[in-house]
């Protein structure tokens, strides 16, 4: 059994580099059972339809993994919420809802992109709730893709800006909001990103060890979980 995790690629034709790592780990992994991209695997997308050369690399190698029997699912991020089904039939790849539970080695495991978990950020949450409405998704794929494509670079801006602005604190998962989480679903594992703070947190919840992985970005190494049957490994290992 080999299964691995990974988020926060932020793809972007202005930063090549990161694609080939990622072609490279994906050429890599043969033979694993599945792979979990959890959200932000794009910096942007603005809709299927969009022609961007610089992703026909990814979504190739994606389809090869996906060819070669391994199970690709994707998670949407903030910033590839647009991901449609076009792209799952090009690549191969099934869309998971965040959350989702999944069983791992027998471990039940909740997953999440993590946005949702930063619930002292009340300026992202309330865009993030009308960014994930259903009609305003609609609403932005009916625009013509260049308005598309300045509407995504003014909200990457403002992200920046915000980022920028706001305590580390804020833009870091709520222990609480983990922890309702955890407990509405009854599991004591969760695997998100979104912070680009990598790291296993360990807690107690009710008497219960519960686990918190955090998956990192791609910027300069790649990030990636590998679970096999005698356990897993968060690489690289932060200290
Ligand atoms: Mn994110």
């Amino acid at each position: 059994m080999s299964i691995w995790f990974a988020s926060d690629l932020h793809l972007d034709p202005a930063t090549p580099a990161i694609a080939e790592r990622f072609v490279g780990f994906l050429a890599g992994i043969r033979g694993a059972r599945s792979l979990y991209l959890l959200g932000d695997i794009f910096e942007t997308w603005i809709g299927d339809d969009d022609p961007e050369p610089a992703h026909r690399a990814v979504i190739a190698a994606l389809r090869a993994v996906a060819d070669r029997g391994t199970l690709v699912y994707l998670m949407h991020g903030n910033r590839d919420f647009l991901i449609g089904e076009r792209f799952c039939a090009a690549t191969g790849a099934l869309l998971l809802d965040d959350p989702a539970i999944v069983s791992i080695a027998g471990t039940r495991v909740l997953l999440s992109h993590g946005d949702g978990l930063c619930l002292d950020d009340g300026a992202y949450q309330r865009l993030r709730a009308l960014v994930r409405d259903p009609g305003v998704r609609r609403g932005l794929l009916s625009l013509p893709l260049a308005d598309r494509r300045r509407l995504a670079g003014e909200a990457r801006a403002g992200s920046r800006e915000h980022l920028a602005a706001a305590g580390a604190y804020i833009t870091d998962v709520s222990q609480p909001a983990v922890e309702a989480l955890l407990r509405a679903a009854d599991v004591q594992v969760l695997i998100h990103g979104h912070t680009h703070r990598p790291g296993i947190h360990r807690f107690d919840l009710g008497g219960l060890p519960c686990t918190r992985i955090v998956l990192g970005d791609w910027h300069s190494t790649a990030s990636v979980l590998h679970w096999v049957e005698t356990g897993y490994r968060l690489q690289p290992c932060p200290s």
